[in-house]
């Protein structure tokens, strides 16, 4: 199985399902991370394009966040952050149709539409279009994750609401989801940030307590094909 991870920014990737990733490393899966947008400019109030050794420095660190879940495959893009509302869909379509075609993923994990985020909105639309399930289509399943300080941070106010009914037990990797987390300097957060270690510990046992283990990520079912038998 191989599994394609599409994300708007640095840091997303490990929030939505860094522990499930890291467990599906350990079954044995070739799991990788796609990150489309570049994860800086809009924290500059001119929206001027990012210094090159910023850049650099954060996909560093995504590198580094990847090999502590023990992903070896990451692909960086540099979309606008913060503004993929403002890139026409079908080049955001095309980067991820030219993914699918490359990688051809039988699984993709990717952001869930109703986020406060408006590039995570974007990249679920990118996906589904690029995805669709026409004959020859190789995916056969898309779950969608929360962000934690952007799927709950919506609530519920912009439809969908995440309605979680996939949860995987990641009692064994929270902590190289955590771990990887560390590794993006920039984006780290003290407690009660929903992104600081206690809170994404908090979420994962909170999931955990839904299904009956000590702790999980959890996912939506956006869609599930079993292909013909041969
Ligand atoms: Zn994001």
């Amino acid at each position: 199985m191989k599994v394609l991870v599409i994300v708007a920014h640095p840091d997303d990737e490990v929030l939505g399902c860094g522990a499930t990733a890291a467990r599906l490393v350990m079954e044995g899966q070739e799991v990788h991370f796609a990150i489309l947008g570049e994860g800086l400019t809009a924290r500059d109030f001119n929206w001027a394009a990012p210094e090159t050794d910023q850049l650099a420095a954060l996909h560093r660190q995504a590198h580094a966040a990847a090999a502590k879940v023990g992903v070896k495959h990451v692909v960086l893009n540099q979309l606008p952050d913060n503004r993929l509302d403002t890139v026409p869909l079908l080049d955001v379509v095309k980067i991820v149709e030219e993914l699918v075609e490359r990688l051809k993923p039988d699984i993709i994990y990717t952001h869930h539409a109703g986020d406060l985020n408006v590039d995570h909105g974007v990249i679920h639309r990118a996906v589904l279009t690029a995805t669709r399930p026409m004959s020859g289509q190789v995916v056969r399943e898309i779950y969608a994750f929360e962000v934690p300080s952007s799927t709950e941070w919506a609530f519920q106010r912009l439809e969908p609401a995440f309605r979680p009914n996939v949860f995987v037990d990641v009692t064994r990797t929270l902590e190289a989801k955590i771990a990887a987390m560390e590794c993006y300097e920039s984006e780290a957060r003290k407690f009660p940030h929903p992104r600081s270690p206690e809170a994404l510990r908090a979420i994962a046992m909170r999931w955990g307590s839904v299904v009956g283990c000590g702790a999980a990520e959890a996912f939506e079912l956006v869609r599930s094909i079993r292909p013909r038998l041969d």
